[in-house]
């Protein structure tokens, strides 16, 4: 007996793994911070767990369109100039849609363009499709569109872009941006780009969504969450904006994966869209904080790349690294000597890094953080 090539090919969740650890490490009594899951601090709106205990008390429990409740998908669709509902498919989080599209769009052998470090998930993700992932690492942090460009083959569908970055929290400037939109054009490609850290922007800086560039629109594929943006993790709600095409294909494939997205989670998710924005705001502003203590010490000790979005730290330790040790024998070091977990840059793709989540309570953050100093 024998499990697929395919799945044997593939690598578990380099994120995902350290939360049951660290889980274990506190029951054993150890005092753990963690700066490893990508996770805000805050509790789930009231006014999202109100209208999700509404939601169940009416008994939306049963199963439910495939691609969302329509007034969630209709609601979405304002976001996005010229599109409607139909535009829109709902999904268990942006994971669940990245799986999905590299379903529909890959043939086995098919090439997607991934810049590295890249989040965790992306290279699997393509190869659980039966395609392949073509990395292209970045030049600090930041797209090298020639080596993007270089690297198209008869072979590539897309490529994947991620702004603001996870792991590196790199924000792409707009010129960037276009000159992939140009690239896609000219080479027929798909441009997936997810957004799901696109609230989290600082330093006042221009963010431009991939939807912007609309000569382009019709290769535009945009995935976005609601587990960053609103602090929903748990309910697993993502979603794709993109041609109708791509929509019912995604649809297809749903239908004979997950029927439908939870039922009351969707209205949770409703609610947030009506949420004050200031709440969003605030959020932002704190994330902007701590981005500020996280790298001011951080910076201290390795060569980091100031982030501009998202709630990561990339640095490099590859000079802590004597005598063969690796980052993630450094990660495992911190978490037995400090009693701080972080993730290896080996689940990025980026050996000789480590990446530190910053999301957490401003007392937490700093408390690891001295942890960590005193050990180095
Ligand atoms: N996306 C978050 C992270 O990178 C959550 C874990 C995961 O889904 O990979 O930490």
């Amino acid at each position: 007996m024998k499990l697929s090539n395919k799945i044997q090919s593939v690598e578990a969740s380099g994120t995902v793994k350290f939360t049951p650890l660290i889980q274990k490490l506190r029951e054993e009594g150890r005092e753990i911070i963690s700066f490893a899951i990508g996770e805000p601090e805050y509790d789930t709106p009231a006014p999202v767990v109100e209208a999700t205990k509404h939601a169940l008390d009416a008994q939306k429990t049963k199963y439910g369109p495939v691609s969302g409740i329509p007034e969630l998908r209709a609601e979405l669709a304002k976001q996005f100039d010229g599109y409607d509902a139909d535009n829109i498919i709902i999904s268990n989080g942006s994971k669940h849609s990245l799986y999905s599209l590299f379903q529909v769009l890959c043939d086995p052998g098919d090439e997607v363009i991934i810049p590295n470090p890249c989040w965790t998930s992306f290279p699997q993700q393509v190869k659980l499709a039966g395609g392949v992932p073509v990395l292209v690492d970045t030049i600090n942090a930041q797209l090298d569109c020639e080596g993007i460009e270089k690297a198209i083959s008869p072979k590539t569908k897309a490529i994947l872009l991620n702004s603001p970055n996870n792991p590196t929290g790199a924000v792409y400037p707009k010129k960037d941006m276009e000159q992939i939109a140009r690239i896609a054009s000219k080479n027929d490609l798909y441009v997936v780009s997810d957004e799901a850290y696109h609230i989290f922007i600082y330093d006042n800086i221009d963010y431009k969504s991939f939807f912007a560039f609309e000569e382009v629109r019709d290769r535009a594929i945009i995935t976005k969450s609601f587990s960053k943006t609103y602090s929903m993790t748990g309910f697993r709600i993502g979603y794709i904006a993109a041609s109708k095409a791509i929509v019912n294909a995604v649809a297809k494939c749903q239908g004979h994966t997950t029927g439908n997205v939870c039922s009351f989670a969707q209205y949770g998710a409703l609610a947030a869209l009506s949420l004050d924005k200031r709440i969003l705001s605030q959020w932002r502003a704190e994330l902007e904080k701590k981005r500020e203590i996280a790298y001011g010490c951080v910076s201290k000790f390795f060569d980091c790349i100031k982030p501009q979005g998202a709630f990561y730290l990339f640095p490099n330790v590859s000079r802590y690294l004597k005598n063969g040790k690796t980052s993630e024998d450094f990660a495992a070091d911190l978490l037995e000597k400090a009693g701080v977990a972080v993730v290896p840059g080996e689940a990025f793709g980026m050996p000789g890094h480590i990446r530190i989540s910053y999301a957490v309570r401003e007392d937490i953050l700093k408390k690891g953080l001295e942890k960590m100093t005193e050990v180095l």
